[in-house]
């Protein structure tokens, strides 16, 4: 489920919702209680598309190899 992010205009407290799609439009309360809210633009947290490790991890060094010695690295 999405996560929204509010802000209160009377409080300017922060807060997060996890709520369906379909409620994302529908009027958030402040922890406070406050109906006077506006809906933050954020990076929603969808498990899985976020945030995926993009870069490989390099070889470890190997020492005593070939090219460790310089010997086919002219
Ligand atoms: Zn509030």
């Amino acid at each position: 489920m999405p996560t929204y992010a509010y802000r209160c205009r009377v409080c300017t407290e922060t807060f997060e919702l996890n709520r369906p799609m379909s409620e994302s439009g529908a009027p958030a309360k402040c922890p406070a209680g406050h109906t006077d809210t506006v809906k933050l633009l954020t990076t929603v947290a969808l498990t899985g598309t976020a945030s995926r490790p993009s870069s490989p991890a390099p070889p470890p060094p190997s020492g005593g190899g070939c090219c460790g010695g310089g010997c086919c690295c002219s």
